[in-house]
């Protein structure tokens, strides 16, 4: 935020429950008060049976734009006027810009995702990802890593009620892009093990492993990984998770989900202020590893 709220300035926000703990409004109004910019991001408690009310008066208020988070990323979008085609396939958005009285959704989390494997300082392109999850950020992940060129997607999930919903997914995925994606169930251990045997990057999207479950793998054998492959948990918290831990142990490169927090912010805060976030000052106060 600047250093002074006026009468003009420009309110952006967080929405989910809970969002207490964020620091997605410190990472922002860092961002406005070093660029002198006259906006302030706030965090707002909000559940889906109150989400619409919200929504309008953020609308009503001239708001620039808001955040969604959990568990929001889904609801927001009957009430919404128009998606990127990033969001429309994900069907699930993060970031909606208020522009001309109209809701436009976007999601950031895939292109944050991509830009921390980038910022670690590896090249998936062309390459094949072992993709653990098919929740929001998964899904947001597949999309833009299928979009970017990568080659092909493994997606492992266990067979709930949501398997058939993702198996459409895939196929939609995998007919607009050039990008082959198999959908095989998580408990499947010789599968995975295959998979991951011949992948560049295993990527961990589901939530076992986040605080407070911090005794538990998404995999079940850390034998499975091998040295040359790029292990990476989206999980920020603990900062090292058991499945990091096991890589760490088994010789491979990996990396956590603080970058993609960081890069998928910094993306939202472009869409509402058209500038670039200070990315240095905003790593180094907020996202030492
Ligand atoms: P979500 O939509 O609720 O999806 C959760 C996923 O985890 C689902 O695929 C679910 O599997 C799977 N899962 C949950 N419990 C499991 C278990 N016991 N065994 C196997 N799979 C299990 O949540 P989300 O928004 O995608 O978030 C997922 C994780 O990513 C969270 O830890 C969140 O904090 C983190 N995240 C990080 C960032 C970042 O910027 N770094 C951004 C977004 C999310 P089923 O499909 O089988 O139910």
């Amino acid at each position: 935020m600047k250093d002074e709220i006026t009468g003009k300035t420009k309110l952006a926000a967080l929405l989910g429950s809970p969002v207490s703990h964020s620091i997605s409004p410190q990472m922002h109004n860092e961002a406005f008060h070093q660029l002198g910019l006259d906006y302030v991001y706030l965090a707002f408690d909000v559940t889906p049976k109150n989400l619409k009310d919200a929504v309008m008066g953020l609308k009503a208020v001239g708001s620039c734009g808001f955040n969604l988070t959990m568990p929001l990323k889904v609801h927001i979008l009957p009430l919404l006027d128009e998606l990127t085609p990033a969001a429309k396939l994900a069907g699930a958005v993060n970031t909606v810009i208020i522009k001309d009285n109209r809701l436009i959704g976007h999601t950031t989390d895939g292109t944050g995702y991509m830009r921390s494997v980038s910022d670690a300082g590896f090249d998936i392109i062309g390459k094949k990802m072992t993709l653990l999850g098919a929740g929001g950020a998964a899904t947001a992940i597949c999309v833009q890593a299928a979009l970017d060129g990568v080659s092909s997607i493994d997606i492992f999930k266990r067979k709930n009620s949501s398997w058939d919903k993702t198996e459409e997914f895939c196929h939609r995925v995998a007919s607009e892009t050039n990008c082959k994606i198999r959908l095989l169930d998580l408990n499947h251990t010789e599968l995975l093990a295959e998979s991951i045997s011949d992948s560049t990057i295993l990527t961990n999207a589901t939530s076992v492993g986040m605080a407070p479950d911090i005794a538990s793998s998404p995999i079940p054998d850390p034998s499975i990984l091998h040295r040359e492959l790029i292990v990476s948990d989206i999980i920020y918290n603990p900062k090292e998770t058991l499945l990091l831990k096991q890589a760490r142990g088994q010789g491979c490169p990996c990396f956590n989900g603080l970058y993609m927090l960081l890069y998928q912010g910094a993306s939202a805060f472009t869409c509402w202020t058209g500038q670039e976030m200070p990315i240095e000052i905003i790593k180094k106060k907020y996202f030492s590893n």
